[in-house]
Formats: C-alpha cells, structure tokens, sequence
C-alpha cells in the first residue's frame, strides 16, 4: 500500500464530497508521481474547467487503456452534446411577440461538463501526450503544478518531540506530521500554532504523550465522512497496533466506498493474517 493510494483514496473521497479543489490537489500529487495513473486521469477528467481539457484527461486514459469503459462512453457523451449545441443552433427560433423586438440568441445546451470559474492549476495542456512519445516511453516530465504554499512556520519546535521541524509540516526527528485537517471544518489545523480550530474542534483528545492516536483520529474522521483522511491515519496508526487486522478491515471498507476494488481485497487479506 503507498503513499500514492492515499493520495488517489483522498482525491476520489473529495471528488465525492463536491470538493473539487481538494480532489484536483490530491489527483494532481498522483499524477505527478505517476503521470501515467489510469485511476487519477479518469477522476481528473471530472473535475477540470473546460470541455477540452474533460477530452484531454479521458485521451490520456484511453491512451493507457484502450479497453476503459468509462472513458469510451464519457467520449460519446461529449460527442453526443457537443452535436446537441452545434444542432440547437439550427432550431427554429420562438416567433418575436409584437411589437418586434430582436429574440435572444438560443441558449446552447447545457455543457456535460461541470464548469467552475477558477483556473485550472495544473498545466495539463503542457504535458506531453503520449502520441507524441515514443512507442513504451513514459512521459519524464511530469505536469507543471503549483504546490500549495508552505507552511509559514520554519524551525518551530515539534509538538511531540521539540526539536526544530521544517517547512513541510512533518518532523525529521519523530516523523510525526504537524498538520492535521480539522475533523470537523477540514481546515488544516498547525499544531504548532494552535490545538483548537477556529471552529472550536480541539485535537487535544487525539493527542497521546509523544504522539498522536491515529486510530481514535482516523474513527473522527470516518465519522465526520472524510474517509481518505481516516484511511491515512489509520495507515499510520498500523505500525503500533496491537490489532492491526481490525485497522485493515477498517480501512478495506473505505476502500470498497472508494470502489477502490483491489486495495480493498489486499487490505481484506490483510486482516485475516494473524
Ligand atoms: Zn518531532
Ligand atoms: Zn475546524
């Protein structure tokens, strides 16, 4: 199970959720490492700003899977509304009422595409298409993103151990992360800065002497229907467990929501070992 997995289980929780601008993030970390990962393109291609770059995203699944069903019929479907725009243009107009007044143009058909008003940051158009690549090569570049801006803390002590953290929000010297989403608001939350949102949700009860308790964290998050953040604690939470096989069945169900099919069946197997 890898990093990439939780990015790709908290891009499609997000994308569930209407929450766009989360998804495309976490969607656009996959497909950074991955510039060639089915799953994210197909996610991506609901969630960008125009029709061509919804056309862009599905190319690119099927240049990786000629067999995607779900990419082949999202063509036909812009197919089928884009010849349902340019045809409303040739529909008789409503006669004008007297006295005559120019009648509005027709309005086009509503686009298939959801179109949402910010730029899209990740420079899909820039990033090779893989007919222009050699035959087997992966793209070497991955896309141009624009990272989300650091932390503004640098060298405040870490929560849990003291020593300096950076600018990442994880801790060098104890590994533990420093910024959690709010389980409540899904604002990002410093602990380094403050331990209650401005929302009033405290973290302190997820807080354990030198540590943080990713399984009670991960059950709040579940809870409060973030299931990729409850995944990702539950994941950190398995390296101390005394009952690892009950945080894999946890997080097989989130998966299986997910109809992240096969990381839900290794997660399965994984709670029946001993
Ligand atoms: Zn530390
Ligand atoms: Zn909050």
């Amino acid at each position: 199970m890898s990093a990439l997995d939780d990015e790709l289980a908290q891009g499609i929780a997000a994308a569930k959720l209407g929450q766009r601008d989360v998804a495309r993030q976490h969607l656009q970390n996959v497909l950074r490492t991955d510039p060639r990962h089915e799953t994210a393109w197909l996610w991506m291609s609901g969630l960008v700003d125009t029709p061509a770059q919804k056309r862009d995203c599905l190319q690119r699944v099927l240049a990786l899977n000629p067999g995607n069903e779900m990419a082949r019929r999202g063509m036909e479907q812009m197919a089928q509304s884009e010849a349902a725009s340019f045809l409303s243009v040739f529909e008789p107009r409503t006669p004008p009422p007297a006295p005559v007044v120019i009648a509005p143009p027709p309005l086009s058909e509503t686009p298939e595409a959801v179109i949402i008003s910010e730029p899209l940051p990740i420079g899909i158009a820039d990033v090779p298409q893989p007919s222009q690549l050699p035959a087997g090569a992966a793209p070497s570049a991955a896309p141009a993103l624009d990272l989300p801006p650091p932390s503004k803390i640098t060298d405040a002590p870490c929560v849990f151990c003291g020593a300096p953290t950076g600018m990442d929000g994880i801790c060098d010297t104890c590994g533990i992360e420093q910024i959690f989403d709010c389980p409540l608001c899904s604002h990002p939350l410093d602990l380094r800065e403050r331990k209650v949102c401005e929302c009033g949700q405290s973290m302190l009860p997820f807080l354990v002497s030198g540590g943080v308790d990713h399984n009670k964290l991960g059950d709040e998050y579940q809870k409060r229907d973030y299931p990729g953040a409850a995944v990702k604690q539950w994941k950190a939470a398995l390296a101390t467990s005394p009952k690892p096989s009950q945080l894999h069945r946890k997080i097989a169900e989130v998966y299986l929501d997910l109809g992240m099919i096969e990381q839900s069946r290794q997660h399965n197997e994984l709670s029946k070992q001993k």
